[in-house]
């Protein structure tokens, strides 16, 4: 609508613009009086009767005024005189000098702008018509004229100046990146020994780790400015431009050089190249060309250094890790318990935290959290705090917001009748008992009754201690323990419900990866299976996923089914042989939805479970 209307109203503007200028043109251009014309042999006819007083000659053009006063106007002959002309039509000399001729030169800009309106008039009118049009496009989709320019931020202000302060943990990445800093702050001592500057710093860590936030660090530490684009932000709009927002982005950082240049998700773009499904990869491969083309145009003392990050290594082609590119890779690893605890006190910064506060035990309750689930779960309990109308975040609500950022919120609201209650009572009492038989599972630190996102009811259960490996035992241990639910309903309510069906694929899942990939199998040996599973998406690897004859498929699914079948022998067993601590868990669930760590092993106290090894 307000298109429309300012498009209409340009044309009425366009055209008042048009009228003016030909007003003032027919002005300046036109007689300015009405005078009477004279053929050239009445003009001599007059000559002869003695009625002339005086004929101005201008080129072509006669103006004569009259004895009487009168003026007229008369054109002679091309290139003759006037003289000649009227002699030739039988005017007497003598009469003729009784007239007044004056000759003039037509007028230097009567003859120009008579040259040049007809020529330049329409140019003129043509360019106030784009300059218009372009004016209104520009107000309008202002984006679309300015594509090919990249859509740098610029960070590094003091405000938000971020330094390694601000990031927890990540001890070697901080050491591999002190370098980068000591060069951007001091070329000379690399450049004089003739070392080469490293160009390309690949982070590579699993969503949340903190690679932007070191990226930023690093720029904070330098005191450089920080350039910050997302790859995906390169392709994102038109077609085509990629290239060229790659070329501005890097022209930016150059200028400002010593920079950083920080490239985050780098995947977007750098994926192995003539690796996808369908089209649209041209636009990609000319962006990731391009980069590698700038990268290459770095001069020895260039002081711009390019960061980039992903969480997908797996995936970049080649061509970007080959050195002289992104040649140094910084690996951001998941913070372990005294990381987390780093990370929860530079999140308390600025918090009204409550004195008594044990940041300790939270982090404990907190394996396998990214940075980002971190500051997220302090920025949650915070919320908690608030809405209680609390002035200090207790440890109460950190523990909350633990399963909350877990498992979704706490869905209080929904009625269950008592079947529903004591069917989840017992599902639950029966992972947990299954947990808490077995030496390899890990420890019960909550459970519930009370449903969490999509979740009827659930087992909270942590390893005691950070594990990067773990055992063939362990996993059996799990799959135990998540048929504890299964084996409880069945055992003691004689039914199965929905509920167990989320429990059944998991293990399916994890009893499957157990033959196929960790090559656990005893039958089978150590082989593995297949391709990796996180590759499937990408077109080249639907072909070849399947790396397995279907005699060895066969004997695969049969060991799965082993695995499983072995696993759900054992919490059965368990469950029947223990069946009064089970009924003492349901029953203390019933009526109080949720126990903690020690009011559940307080529970199991008196009954003198003896650990049983897988
Ligand atoms: P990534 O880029 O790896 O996905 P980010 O750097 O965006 O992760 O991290 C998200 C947020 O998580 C950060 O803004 C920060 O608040 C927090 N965070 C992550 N790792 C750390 C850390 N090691 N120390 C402090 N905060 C962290
Ligand atoms: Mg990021
Ligand atoms: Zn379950």
């Amino acid at each position: 609508m307000k298109n429309s209307k300012s498009i209409f109203s340009n044309i009425v503007w366009a055209i008042l613009i048009l009228l003016m200028l030909s007003t003032v043109f027919s002005f300046v251009l036109g007689p300015g009086k009405e005078v009477a014309r004279l053929s050239i042999s009445e003009l001599a006819a007059k000559v002869n009767s003695g009625e002339v007083a005086k004929i101005v000659v201008n080129g072509e053009d006669l103006s004569v005024t009259l004895k009487d006063g009168s003026e007229a106007a008369a054109r002679k002959e091309n290139g003759l005189g006037l003289t000649e002309t009227l002699n030739n039509l039988g005017v007497d000399q003598k009469v003729l000098q009784a007239v007044a001729v004056e000759v003039r030169e037509e007028s230097g800009w009567r003859f120009w702008v008579g040259l040049l309106i007809p020529t330049l008039l329409p140019l003129v009118i043509i360019g106030v018509m784009f300059w218009f049009i372009f004016r209104q496009a520009k107000s309008g989709a202002s984006q679309a004229f300015t594509f090919g320019r990249s859509n740098l931020r610029l960070f590094g202000t003091s405000r938000d100046r971020v330094t390694f302060k601000d990031v927890a943990g990540l001890k070697e990445a901080k050491q591999e990146l002190e370098e980068v800093v000591d060069f951007l702050k001091n070329p000379k001592k690399y450049l004089e020994i003739g070392a080469r500057i490293p160009r390309g710093v690949l982070l590579m860590g699993l969503p949340g780790t903190g690679k932007t936030l070191l990226a930023r660090a690093v720029a904070g530490e330098a005191g450089v400015p920080f350039f910050h684009i997302s790859a995906s932000e390169f392709v994102e709009m038109f077609v085509g431009v990629g290239a060229s927002r790659t070329r501005d982005a890097f022209a930016t950082a150059k200028k400002a050089a010593p920079s950083i240049l920080f490239i985050d998700e780098i995947d977007a773009v750098g994926r192995e190249r003539g690796a996808g499904l369908g089209g649209g990869h041209d636009e990609r491969e000319q962006t990731l060309n391009q980069i590698l083309v700038e990268m290459d145009g770095f001069e020895r003392d260039t002081r711009v250094i390019v960061l980039a990050a992903t969480n997908r290594p797996d995936i970049l082609d080649r061509a970007l890790l080959r050195p002289g590119r992104f040649d140094r890779h910084v690996i951001l690893d998941l913070p372990d318990l005294a990381d987390r605890e780093d990370i929860l006190k530079i999140h308390s910064r600025g918090k009204a935290l409550d004195k008594g506060l044990d940041l300790r035990k939270v982090a404990v309750r907190t394996p396998g959290f990214s940075g980002a689930d971190i500051a997220n779960l302090m920025n949650e309990a915070a919320i908690l705090a608030a809405r209680h109308n609390q002035k200090l975040i207790s440890q109460q609500n950190l523990l909350e917001s633990i399963e909350k950022v877990i498992l979704g919120p706490e869905r209080r609201g929904r009625v269950i009748s008592d079947k529903e209650k004591k069917i989840t009572a017992y599902h639950e009492a029966g992972h947990a008992l299954v947990a808490a038989s077995l030496k390899d599972a890990d420890s019960v630190h909550k459970v519930s009754i009370i449903s969490r996102g999509s979740a009827g009811g659930y087992t909270l259960k942590l390893p005691s201690e950070d594990m990067r490996l773990r055992t063939k035992s362990q996993f059996v241990a799990d799959l135990a323990t998540m048929f504890g639910g299964y084996a409880s309903e069945k055992a003691i309510l004689g039914d199965i419900s929905t509920g167990a069906s989320n429990d059944l694929k998991t293990a399916s899942d994890l009893a499957r990866k157990l033959v196929t990939k960790y090559g656990m199998s005893e039958k089978l040996g150590p082989v593995t299976f297949g391709k990796s599973d996180e590759l499937v998406f990408l077109g080249k690897e639907i072909s070849s996923e399947k790396n397995y004859s279907e005699k060895m498929a066969a004997e695969i699914d049969e060991e799965v089914s082993r695995v499983i079948n072995y696993a759900y022998e054992m919490a059965k067993k368990i469950i029947t042989s223990r069946k009064n601590a089970l009924a003492a868990i349901a029953d203390a669930l019933m009526s109080r939805e949720t126990l903690e760590q020690e009011d559940f092993y307080g529970i199991l106290k008196p009954f003198k479970l003896k650990p049983l090894a897988i």
